[in-house]
């Protein structure tokens, strides 16, 4: 366990109060600064290493309710395609990789298994970042076959091994809540990516009205695996600081009635 300032201003809230949604030992702040939301002792990186890494749990259990209704279904060939193509079209994470990468290389950061950087056509040349040992051989064995790359380590850590200025995207699909170092990871990201390349972000929306309606039960509250705590109006403040653009982000992106909202940012646009 570490203890933090805040991550957006680099105050120290120690001697502040710690929020009502604080669970058993750990600490949720709100900066009496910049009122940015955050878990004050998270674990160290080196616990996210082993399997048991928690911010897993809900995705995986996502894969294997798709991989049951998959088998299930029992369909032939042909229907499963126009399935999985029906699928991805409405997927929206990937229709917005359709709208916003060019072809070339694209980095999931907490790749998992690789199911979605496998998922992706053959144009994007797929590298996936996972902290999880277990996680990363499952997604280096998926995603040989088409020439895909995985680091295991953490991910700003990763986003260093990639060349500045070559990748055409980069996707953070609820991953910027359990970063540490959120704004060091911006960084890392507006310096490898393109003059032309985003990043997506999807995160959860601390503003979220389910948030105010189910206190303590809301499903954004992992602990301690959610490490952020992001508003509209503090994402882009965290955004806007590391000399990033918001490309999009639209009411429906960040509406309250959502749990979560997706934002998409890029490196400024040349003057
Ligand atoms: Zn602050």
């Amino acid at each position: 366990m570490t203890s933090r300032l805040c991550p957006q201003c680099g105050t120290s809230n120690a001697a502040g109060t710690a929020l009502k949604y604080s669970y058993e030992k750990w600490l949720l702040k709100r900066c009496e600064e910049c009122a940015f939301v955050y878990l004050e002792n998270p674990p160290a990186y080196e616990d996210l290493e082993t399997d048991l890494a928690w911010e897993r749990v809900g995705k995986e259990r996502e894969e294997r309710v798709y991989q049951q209704s998959r088998v299930r279904s029992g369909a032939s060939r042909t229907a499963r395609m126009l399935r999985a193509r029906l699928v991805l079209r409405s997927d929206p994470l990937v229709h917005r990789i359709e709208r916003w990468f060019s072809a070339g290389p694209v980095v999931d950061i907490g790749c998992g298994r690789g199911d979605k950087l496998a998922s992706l056509p053959k144009r994007f040349e797929v590298v996936g970042i996972e902290i999880s040992q277990e996680q990363a051989r499952l997604a280096r064995e998926r995603l040989v076959a088409r020439g895909g790359v995985v680091h295991q380590m953490p991910a700003i850590e990763g986003l260093g091994r990639v060349r500045a200025q070559s990748l055409a995207g980069i996707v953070a699909n609820a991953f910027l809540e359990h970063e540490i170092r959120p704004k060091e990871l911006l960084e890392a990201a507006a310096r490898a990516l393109r003059p032309a390349g985003a990043m997506i972000l999807k995160v959860p929306n601390f503003a979220s009205v389910n948030r105010r309606v189910m206190g303590s039960g809301w499903c954004g509250f992992r602990f301690p695996g959610h490490v952020n705590y992001f508003t509209p109006r503090t994402l882009r403040r965290m955004v806007e600081d590391v000399g990033m653009e918001v490309a999009e982000f639209r009411w429906m992106d960040r509406i309250p009635t959502s749990d979560n909202m997706w934002m998409v940012v890029r490196r400024p646009s040349a003057v």
